[in-house]
């Protein structure tokens, strides 16, 4: 028997006794219940969201100022490296010609190797994301 199918049986033996002290409790109990059940699902979120994080970190490559995604042979890209250390979003950054790209996430410009904007040497070494 579940949890919610139990409070049901309790609120229904509850009703029989028509006891307003108990019928209280048993609310109490139900809200409480339903709050967990929230934080459960949000939990989980987290979880799915941390498992993505975990998953991308071992496929990120930082290279020409920008990390790349390299899975199975192919390389996707480049992602923000502003965006991915920060908060663990692998944000694909536009291309701008062949001077650079911009995050349209965050706005950073990036420049390619030996083009103007922040250059690798702007950045601290690549970070692991903050969890
Ligand atoms: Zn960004």
């Amino acid at each position: 028997m579940s949890w919610y199918d139990a409070i049901k049986v309790a609120g229904d033996a509850i009703e029989a006794l028509r006891n307003a002290e108990l019928n209280g409790l048993l609310a109490n109990v139900r809200m409480e219940g339903a709050k967990l059940a929230e934080e459960n699902a949000r939990l989980r979120e987290e979880l799915l969201a941390l498992k993505e994080i975990a998953r991308l970190r071992g496929t990120m490559v930082f290279r020409d100022n920008v990390y790349w995604h390299v899975e199975e042979g192919k390389t996707q890209g480049p992602c923000c490296p502003n965006c991915w250390p920060s908060v663990g979003k692998a944000v694909r950054m536009v291309d701008r010609g062949r001077h650079g790209w911009i995050c349209p996430v965050c706005d950073r410009y990036i420049g390619r190797p030996g083009h103007g904007g922040q250059q690798e040497d702007d950045f601290d070494s690549p970070r692991e994301p903050i969890s």
